[in-house]
């Protein structure tokens, strides 16, 4: 008999959704709408019945047009045939007061072509649609308190406009996180929670225990760490499969959001969920193990390359390439890995490395403000 993903109840809505849902929010980066669709397909075929989007997720094409995450789920749910329960879907927006709430809460509804009042169809089939405050930070929630907006949410919702209220946020803003789950306003919240940083886990388990449903972001680690893990995979395993399961052991996830771009992702992530479940001694040594690396790798480059989609070096030193020997080593020499072949790779570039008259040019278009030119000067003292 086919196997099927577990669900789990979606707080105290009365939903069951499947552990591992689909992330829109990659789908706008390909190059047709054909294949963001064939993702949404493929995730509706293997049984996922919550599709996370948002209003902001959506990417200028080089011919000028617009790829928009929403747009795509309206579009494959208005082809998709054979649908034989409401779909959930979350979509988020910008609207921290009662204006911008009602003008980005109409467009999405436009966007995604949701139909009806209480009973929402999107061409024809049924869905629940989850509507998010996008990014609560601790100055919008308190805003949020006094300009009356989520009175107003609430009252759209009773009409039903929408069937739940919830919010996402990051680390960084617990204070408001804790104070938005304790508000009695929201029925359920997406959070980040990784390996790398499981340091929401109590704020989760408080919503868990309030009966708010929990939709995981950032499993795998958000794109910095993506990247970084492309570099530290040879030395440790925290593969993407042992991320996901780590996100997944938690009891108090609803469901974890798997950002995925290609059919061969959202394919592993459901297999992977299959997986038995980690024990708590297998997360906390995952949780040992991402530490180490965090720490050794902390301040390095990540190889992501996005500076040199906008900046060239005027001396023509290819500082990602540079870098990428640098963390290397930092990890060997964690994890007493041979170091001598990292520095003989070096040693074939060095040149190119000494053209680098630290000039700081480079500084600015670091997406994680690093220290390029130090950093360097550093590569330099270590593998010489
Ligand atoms: S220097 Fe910064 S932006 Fe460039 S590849 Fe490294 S981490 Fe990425
Ligand atoms: S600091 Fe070095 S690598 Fe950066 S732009 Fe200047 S010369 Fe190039």
């Amino acid at each position: 008999m086919k196997q099927e993903l577990k669900r789990r109840p979606l707080g105290t809505t009365g939903e069951h959704i499947t552990e591992v849902s689909l992330g829109a929010m990659n789908l706008r980066t390909l190059d047709t709408e054909v294949e963001g669709i064939a993702v949404i397909n493929k995730a509706l075929d293997l049984g996922i019945n919550l599709i996370d989007t948002a209003r902001g997720y959506s990417e200028e094409k080089p011919d000028g047009s617009l790829r928009e995450s929403e747009v795509l789920v309206k579009k494959a749910l208005t082809e998709y045939k054979g649908l034989t329960e409401p779909i959930v879907i979350v979509t988020k927006g910008h609207g921290y007061d009662i204006e911008a709430f009602d003008r980005d809460l109409k467009t999405s509804r436009e966007k995604l072509g949701i139909e009806g009042q209480t009973k929402l169809t999107i061409g024809g089939t049924a869905i629940k649609l989850v509507y998010f405050f996008h990014g609560i930070s601790q100055d919008r929630w308190v805003s949020m308190k006094e300009n009356g907006v989520l009175d107003h949410a609430k009252t759209l919702q009773e009409q039903g406009l929408f069937t739940y209220l919830g919010f996402s946020s990051h680390n960084g803003h617990e204070e408001c996180i804790d104070d938005a789950i304790k508000s009695d306003y929201f029925q359920v919240i997406e959070l980040p929670y990784n390996v790398f940083a499981p340091g929401l886990e109590d704020l989760i388990k408080l919503a868990y225990d309030k009966g708010i449903g929990v939709i995981n972001m950032k499993a795998f680690g958000g794109n910095g760490m993506v990247s970084k893990t492309e570099v530290f995979k040879q030395y440790c395993d925290i593969s993407t499969q042992k991320r996901l399961q780590f996100a997944l052991a938690s009891p108090y996830i609803t469901t974890v959001d798997a950002g995925c771009k290609f059919i061969e992702e959202i394919n592993e992530d459901v297999a992977t969920a299959m997986l038995p479940k980690l024990s708590k001694v297998e997360c906390d040594q995952l949780i040992g193990l991402a530490k180490r690396v965090g720490e050794c790798t902390e301040g390095t480059c990540r190889e992501c390359t996005h500076c040199l989609e906008k900046f060239e070096c005027p001396q023509d030193v290819n500082f990602p390439k540079i870098l990428a020997l640098h963390t290397r080593y930092k990890i060997a020499n964690e994890f007493d890995y041979e170091i001598e072949t990292i520095k003989k790779k070096y040693v074939a570039i060095r040149e190119e490395a000494l053209k680098c008259v630290s000039c700081g040019l480079c500084k600015e278009w670091c997406e994680y403000k690093l220290d390029i030119p130090k950093l360097l000067q550093e590569t330099q003292y270590l593998l010489k």
